[in-house]
């Protein structure tokens, strides 16, 4: 059953709302802008109901929130005018709210609204699922890493946590090509996305494919060493797979993994950060592959064997 949430501070009306849509949907209220926002950056909720005249913080300066974060942008927001404030209207639609409904309630085309815009934001919400998910693999694509990524490095900033980012190479690849074909080495490719993406399932991880046969990580509020030793366990898992590969490294396939945990400040480059993680790679391959090589912003090394 969907959630809609309706942030209204009469609660009469709110309950009469409620009365309209909780046949149908799981409904909750909230009576001011503060609980309201915790709500929806909680609840998962397809749908919320604003009133815009509201003590303290109003409609407007919540739907203007609601938009700027990351957790709730896509939440379509229908505003609770009256026939008195129907010139805000035009405000809120133009800050993105999708609809409004006017005081006094007609319930039948409230219910209709509603079930329009839920409707919709079904569909929207597919869409950009399948836009972010790499079709061999299943797993999130370069452009869902892209965007998410610098959510959470901007997150990192703000919340004072370690950052830490990993970028992972199949090793010897081609050469598992040329000996197996390429529909066998897509297989590879998914097996090893499979397995690597069961160890980033936390809220705050993000694991991509970032192209051909190297994948991304990120992860927050862990410290280097213990990210290191979590990749050293991907690192184990994906060799544990057996697949039969014979290269000049190990007779499984294995992956290379480079990465860094940094604190980052306000001003500090995200790019930098991914380029360190990507020459920390370039030393796990050059040093025999297989294996995790980590650093900290000052420049500490762990490497693994
Ligand atoms: P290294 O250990 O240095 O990473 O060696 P490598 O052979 O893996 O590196 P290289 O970058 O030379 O080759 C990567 C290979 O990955 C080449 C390409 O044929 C293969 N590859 C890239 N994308 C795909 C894909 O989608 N499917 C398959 N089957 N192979 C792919
Ligand atoms: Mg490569
Ligand atoms: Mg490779």
């Amino acid at each position: 059953m969907d959630k809609i949430l309706i942030i209204d501070d009469s609660a009469v009306q709110a309950g009469f709302l409620c009365s309209i849509l909780s046949e149908e949907y799981e409904v909750t209220s909230c009576q001011n802008a503060e609980d309201g926002m915790r709500a929806a950056r909680e609840g998962e909720y397809s749908l919320i109901l604003l009133d815009i005249i509201m003590p303290g913080v109003d409609g407007f300066m919540l739907l203007e929130d609601l938009k700027q974060s990351e957790m709730t942008k896509h939440i379509p927001v229908i505003m609770i005018t009256s026939l008195s404030d129907i010139q805000y209207e035009e405000r809120g639609l133009l800050m993105g709210a999708v609809d409004y409904v006017t005081k006094p309630f007609s319930p039948v085309i409230i219910k209709a609204r509603v079930n329009t815009h839920i409707q919709l934001y079904h569909y929207q919400t597919q869409f950009r699922q399948q836009a972010m998910i790499d079709d061999l693999t299943g797993v999130a694509n370069r452009r869902c890493y892209e965007q998410k990524s610098l959510a959470q490095w901007q997150e990192a900033i703000r919340f004072e946590l370690p950052f830490s980012v990993c970028m992972f190479d199949i090793d010897k690849f081609k050469l598992y090509n040329d000996t197996f074909g390429h529909p066998a080495g897509d297989r590879v490719i998914s097996s090893v996305a499979k397995t690597v993406s069961a160890y980033f399932r936390r809220a705050t991880d993000l694991f991509a494919r970032y192209g051909g046969e190297e994948f991304v990580a990120v992860l927050l509020g862990i410290d280097a060493v213990s990210a290191f030793e979590h990749l050293k366990t991907v690192r184990q898992a994906v060799e544990d797979l057996h697949i039969q590969h014979n290269s000049p490294v190990c007779e499984w396939v294995t992956i290379s993994v480079g990465g860094i945990t940094v604190q980052p400040k306000l001003g500090d480059s995200f790019d930098t950060c991914l380029k360190l993680a990507d020459t920390m790679l370039y030393d796990a391959k050059r040093l025999g592959r297989n294996r995790v090589v980590w650093s900290n912003a000052n420049a500490v090394q762990w490497f693994e064997k």
